[in-house]
């Protein structure tokens, strides 16, 4: 049944077009759960702006009801931010490819290189070379190898004597005797940002001259993602950014917000400590990812639910007030397919679950449908004014419905029944009156 009345009812179903009402309470709903998924708030902003824009007035196709068209230009507006292209390693078209890693301390720069270098060993066919940049802690060195032997690949290293500046220049020399395409520099990191560490980089990457800079920000971190990457960023020129740690309980946010302050790519997304947890970024995949994980459709579809309950709360206070229309019917018929259950919706109309109980569904599922025709040929002004409803209008909301006039009339009737039940709802007919009714 519910399939059918959804058929029947899809043209006038909910509101049929998003306007700047409903827009507004579903984007509340979309900024929230943006912003409790850790997206900066700038980012936010004018994500929900542009979502706006494109949404407002945009009519509803046909399989869409106005959340799920809500929920798709959200889901495309994310894919822009973050990247509409999959962005991936710029390789030399001949000789030797050379990736410089940064970041902060203990943000997964080692763990990547590995990573990173294992992909390209087995995917691309590269032969690579790690080379142990991080001389400030003795025990960096050792973690490359550990993690080379582990993927088969070697790792260049001079021993923590040697500073790092030394050891990129003798692996460079190393790495082209021996033909390697593909050579990834680990490097030392910070728990801050410093001079020292920046000036070193600085000086490495004059000397490597790096065909990629990569840019490892953790997932975890939050809002501060966004400051450390715009200062790496600003003083580095990163080429790329691996976002890592998105196993835990990160929810995209900082990713989200970091690619769309920096303009930077992310090429890959960790999600793990073993070297095998290494994802190629695609954006559409991590829209999706954001998408289900901040919960936007279903905070969409509750502020959908929210949209119905006003739509009833503003009829009963028309009704209140003694005012039933057409509109007010359509506004109601229109609940059905939400509904999915005619008794139901019946039952939200005062007077009429009478008469609801004398039809079978059948029957009353093609009534309705004529009087959801009927009420779509009439004009806004008609709608309000049932009265002004004389033999030639009705003429053409007749043939503009496909029904008999016949059929305009029983509607009419049908809505003075229900304007004289709101009228004693509201008082303005008087007790005794309703008395005599139910005698
Ligand atoms: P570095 O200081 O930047 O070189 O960071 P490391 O590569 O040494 O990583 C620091 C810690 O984070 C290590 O314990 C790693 O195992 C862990 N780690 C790195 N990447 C990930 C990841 O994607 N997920 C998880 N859960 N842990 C990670
Ligand atoms: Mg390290």
């Amino acid at each position: 049944l519910s399939e059918r009345l959804n058929k029947a009812f899809k043209n006038i179903s909910g509101q049929g077009k998003l306007t700047e009402k409903n827009m507004n309470d579903m984007l509340k709903e979309v900024r929230m759960s943006l912003l409790e998924a850790d997206v900066n708030y700038e980012v936010v902003k004018s994500f929900v702006e542009n979502v706006k824009e494109k949404a407002l007035g945009q009519e509803v196709l046909d399989s869409l009801n106005p959340s799920q068209m809500v929920v798709k230009i959200v889901h495309d507006e994310l894919q822009v931010l973050l990247g509409e292209e999959d962005a991936r390693i710029h390789f030399k078209k001949q000789g030797m490819t050379t990736v410089m890693m940064v970041g902060l301390q203990g943000t997964g720069k080692t763990t990547a290189s590995a990573k990173i270098a294992n992909y390209c060993k087995n995917k691309l066919a590269r032969r690579v070379l790690l080379v142990a940049c991080d001389v400030v802690r003795p025990a960096a060195i050792e973690q490359l190898q550990t993690l080379g032997k582990s993927i088969d690949v070697e790792v260049f290293t001079c021993g923590p004597e040697t500073s790092a500046v030394e050891t990129a220049r003798q692996a460079l020399a190393y790495a082209k005797d021996r033909q390697k395409d593909l050579v990834i520099f680990d490097t030392a990191g910070r728990l801050h940002i410093d001079e020292a560490l920046m000036q070193e980089l600085q000086q490495m990457k004059d000397l490597v001259v790096p065909d990629e800079i990569l840019l490892t920000v953790d997932a975890m971190t939050g809002q501060d993602i966004v400051t450390v990457a715009k200062e790496f960023n600003e003083q580095l020129s990163v080429t790329g950014l691996i976002v890592t740690k998105m196993d835990g309980d990160a929810r995209g946010g900082g990713l989200l917000s970091v690619r769309s302050i920096t303009n930077v790519p992310v090429l890959f997304v960790s999600n793990g400590e073993k070297v095998d947890d290494l994802e190629e970024f695609h954006p559409d995949r991590m829209a999706d990812r954001i998408l289900g994980m901040g919960d936007i459709v279903t905070l969409v579809e509750q502020a959908q639910d929210k949209l119905d309950i006003e739509v009833q709360k503003k009829t009963a206070e028309r009704m209140k007030q003694g005012v039933f229309t057409f509109n007010d019917l359509l506004a109601q018929l229109g609940q059905v397919s939400k509904m999915g259950s005619m008794q139901k919706m019946m039952n939200m109309i005062p007077g009429i679950n009478k008469v609801a109980k004398n039809l079978d569904d059948e029957k009353m599922n093609s009534q309705m449908k004529k009087s959801e025709a009927i009420i779509l040929s009439m004009t806004e002004y008609e709608r309000e004014n049932p009265s002004c409803l004389k033999a030639s209008r009705k003429n053409r909301i007749a043939k503009g419905a496909g029904v008999k006039v016949m059929d305009v009339n029983r509607l009419i009737n049908q809505l003075e029944q229900m304007q004289m039940m709101t009228k004693m709802m509201s008082g303005k007919v008087k007790l005794p009156d309703m008395a005599a009714l139910q005698n």
